[in-house]
């Protein structure tokens, strides 16, 4: 078996929904080789080459890849939690065993650098995300442990450009 354990490290609420929670995971193995082939299969799914990582969706819940870490987003609960972080284990070694078949996708959509987050960011340093600084959420945010709406400033009006802008870079 490629991938045989999936270790949940911490398990946190979300920034800006406090009814959903996040689940930090690491894999017993690096993971990385195998996300272009899952890119390949997940049509929907976003693939960064320079630091090997990979987004999927999965109903409401965003799941970042990367090779020693997996992060699952937005989840309802503890048992959905458990229960993703089963699938994911599943259709990792389900890919990899299938991977001769499959023609892996290196098509890469960069990440935002943490300057250029920050500069794009309100710069309030009002805690909403639940940082005490924006630099701080930028910096996490380029490692997948945030979404642009865990900075709730940015779904106002005022910000409704900069968020479109964000969104166009992501
Ligand atoms: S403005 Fe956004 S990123 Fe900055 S601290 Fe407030 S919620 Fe966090």
């Amino acid at each position: 078996m490629f991938l045989k354990k999936i270790e949940i490290e911490a398990i946190r609420r979300c920034g800006a929904d406090k009814t959903k929670i996040r689940f930090r995971t690491r894999p017993s193995t690096d993971i990385s080789e195998i996300l272009p082939y899952l890119n390949a299969t997940y049509p929907d799914s976003i693939y960064y080459a320079k630091k090997p990582s990979l987004e999927l969706k999965k109903d409401d819940a965003v799941i970042l890849l990367e090779s020693e870490a997996i992060v699952l987003n937005e989840l309802s609960n503890t048992t959905q939690g458990i229960k993703f972080v089963d699938w994911v284990k599943d259709e990792i070694n389900r890919v990899y065993k299938n991977k001769d078949q499959i023609e892996p996708d290196y098509t890469s959509k960069e990440n935002l650098s943490v300057p250029e987050l920050y500069k794009n960011l309100p710069q309030l340093n009002c805690g909403k995300c639940g940082e005490v600084t924006c630099l701080a959420f930028a910096t996490k945010f380029v490692k997948g442990e945030y979404q642009l709406e865990d900075c709730s400033p940015l779904l106002t009006a005022k910000y409704k450009k900069v968020k479109k802008r964000l969104e166009d870079y992501i």
